[in-house]
């Protein structure tokens, strides 16, 4: 089964004419597909730049995983260096330009194909190069790491994107975390979503700002996936059978709460309190966020509704509190909002509701004055 589209991305299907049965894949790029090879040729024009590019960098890895392959066969590392140092590759020297001609890879692959046009396959290809980066350098400072839940989400894998952020948030709270940092992670597979929030997205001290940021955008789907069944089980309750309804509500949510049975059967009562508590967590996350960074939200909100923020100083991007940190998390976590229905006016109500003083409000106001 090829991957299936979202709100944003295009399910697999001929680059010319959308067909989606028995296709074939263009041998250069391994990214697009096409219905004959008549469509293909007619492609040609304005498809080749773009593959070759990937065609280019993919060929460079190989030359740089031939390289590595062949040097390290016979020394310390053993007869296969990606077996016996997966996870450690970013504490080698010798592993660091492979990984680096992955990355590039990936977003060559990703800036062709996984947007103007988004293409599922596009962002599906990058985000395995980019979690195989992840699985052999555990500990990288590529940043690498923080793209991996945004493009998760992209797809519409919410409850993989939730598991490796807890992963995240346990292994960082370990004792030998500062000492481990090629350590491997906890499996995690099928957490629920729905439970109260890890104290490494909301306590100050323990808050990793980039996972706060992505874990609201996972909260806001997930609110929207009940306010859906919600408004569903009102229309329905008394037309058709409850087994019925269940499965049309499964129809109606992503993959982190179709896994949980007991939330598919709850009523309207009950459903209304989830909500409560799916909202509360999601204040609970902004403000977290904004006691750790007072610039995201505002410039969030300014990133998605006029398309960019530019006046950043880019030393200051590791500094915490800073309009720079600010937008390295957003650029790490855009490609998850654009999954978000409505984002803007989610965030602004959000922003309305947390108020108490009016402090944040004032700031958002001022911000998008000035920019309109
Ligand atoms: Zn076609
Ligand atoms: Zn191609």
């Amino acid at each position: 089964m090829p991957p299936k589209g979202t709100n944003d991305l295009a399910p697999r299907g001929c680059e010319v004419c959308h067909q989606r049965d028995r296709l074939l894949r263009c041998t250069g790029c391994l990214t697009v597909y096409y219905c004959s090879r008549d469509h293909q040729v007619s492609d040609r024009p304005a498809h080749k730049n773009a593959c070759v590019d990937v065609k280019k960098a993919r060929a460079e890895l190989e030359r740089i995983e031939q390289k590595l392959r062949t040097e390290t066969a016979s020394g310390p590392f053993g007869p296969d260096i990606f077996i016996s140092q997966a996870g450690h590759f970013w504490s080698i020297d010798e592993t660091r330009p492979y990984l680096e001609a992955r990355c590039r890879l990936a977003e060559t692959i990703f800036r062709r194909f996984g947007f103007d046009p988004g293409r599922v396959d596009g962002v599906q290809a990058a985000l395995d190069h980019f979690m195989e980066v992840s699985r052999l350098a555990r500990s990288e400072t590529m940043g690498i790491r923080c793209l991996i839940p945004a493009f998760l989400i992209r797809l519409g894998r919410d409850q993989e994107a939730y598991d490796f952020l807890k992963a995240w948030a346990i292994s960082r709270g370990r004792p030998d975390a500062n000492g481990g940092g090629d350590m491997p992670h906890p499996e995690i597979k099928g957490a629920n979503v729905l439970e109260p929030l890890h104290n490494g997205w909301t306590e100050a001290g323990q808050i990793d700002l980039h996972d706060a940021v992505v874990m609201t955008v996972i909260k806001f789907r997930v609110l929207s996936d009940l306010q859906r069944m919600q408004n569903a089980a009102r229309g329905l309750a008394d037309t058709f059978p409850r087994e019925i309804t269940d499965l049309i509500r499964r129809e109606l949510v992503g993959s982190a709460v179709v896994t949980r049975p007991e939330v598919l059967s709850l009523d309207t009562a009950e459903l209304g309190r989830l909500i409560d508590s799916i909202k509360f967590q999601i204040k609970r996350l902004f403000n977290a966020v904004h006691v750790r960074n007072s610039h995201l939200w505002e410039m969030l909100l300014v990133t998605l509704t006029t398309g960019g923020v530019r006046d950043t100083d880019p030393a200051e991007t590791s500094i915490p509190g800073t309009r720079g940190e600010a937008f390295m998390t957003i650029s790490q976590s855009l490609e998850a909002w654009v999954e978000v229905p409505n984002a803007p006016h989610q965030i602004k109500g959000v922003i309305r509701a947390m108020l108490t003083d009016g402090e944040v409000l004032d700031r958002m106001r001022a911000a998008m004055m000035g920019r309109r």
